[in-house]
């Protein structure tokens, strides 16, 4: 079977990754792209199949894409639909629960409590938006700094263990969710590093036995290792939330005059 052939047949194979034919009559159907379809910048991640959206340099486009099914689609709202919830919360909590103590210290505690936030955020666009982290290359790096991330309360923490024990340390700063934290960062970036589970699925790039194996291209829109990651890193935030949190209670309750 010739190569044009196989592509043909490819490009049908509409219940195996979601991929709609780019001659379908439907203005609403999209042709999303195959892997070997995409510019080299874009080429991540060979172990996802289908399901691009080809890079079109438009804003327009771009944000149209926000409005139907690619394999990026869980990437988007795993992170924009709890950062918007998350947005509120904070404010909520600065403007409501902080100010409630008879100690509390003013527009600077609120300085203090949103710094943290601005510091991480500074540092993750930096290494997530730049075009030149986006390279495949720097994959194991990006890996890296996300786990440094998670590791970067380990020495106060421990300082904390060691200056006043275990029992003191767990009530002033909340180590079991700082502990949590770490491990769903580690973990998120570990499966992000070795691309599981997609890898498990993976066929040599021989295109006759890609479209006979039934599970090539399985984890291509729902559930491949970058998704994970975003939910992992989500439920981290959410612990390393419950620890500030914690921190600030103890602060007014125990230390504060
Ligand atoms: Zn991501």
């Amino acid at each position: 079977m010739s190569g044009s052939n196989i592509r043909q047949r490819k490009e049908k194979d509409t219940s195996k990754s979601n991929i709609q034919s780019s001659n379908s009559k439907n203005p609403l159907v999209r042709r999303l792209a195959y892997y070997h379809e995409l510019d080299e910048w874009q080429q991540d991640n060979h172990y996802i199949k289908s399901g691009y959206v080809k890079g079109t340099s438009s804003y327009l486009e771009s944000f149209k894409s926000l409005g139907y099914l690619h394999n990026e689609t869980v990437n988007i709202y795993s992170h924009l639909i709890p950062s918007s919830i998350s947005f509120w919360i904070i404010l909520y909590y600065i403007n409501f629960q902080l100010t409630q103590y008879e100690n509390y210290l003013g527009i600077w505690e609120k300085l203090n409590f949103l710094q943290f936030g601005l510091a991480c955020t500074f540092f993750c666009t930096i290494f997530t938006l730049h075009p030149e982290f986006s390279k495949n290359y720097y994959r194991p790096y990006r890996s890296t700094m996300f786990i440094l991330f998670g590791l970067s309360g380990v020495l106060p923490v421990a300082t904390g263990v060691y200056e006043f024990g275990f029992e003191t340390t767990k009530q002033r700063c909340g180590i079991i969710w700082l502990i949590l934290e770490g491990f769903f960062y580690i973990l998120g970036a570990v499966l992000y590093a070795i691309r599981f589970p997609e890898r498990t699925t993976h066929v040599e790039e021989d295109e006759q036995s890609l479209l006979d194996n039934p599970v090539a291209g399985k984890f291509d829109i729902f559930g491949h290792s970058h998704q994970i990651f975003h939910i992992f890193v989500v439920i981290a935030a959410f612990c390393h939330w419950k620890a500030l949190v914690q921190c600030y209670h103890y602060l007014h309750q125990n230390i504060l005059q």
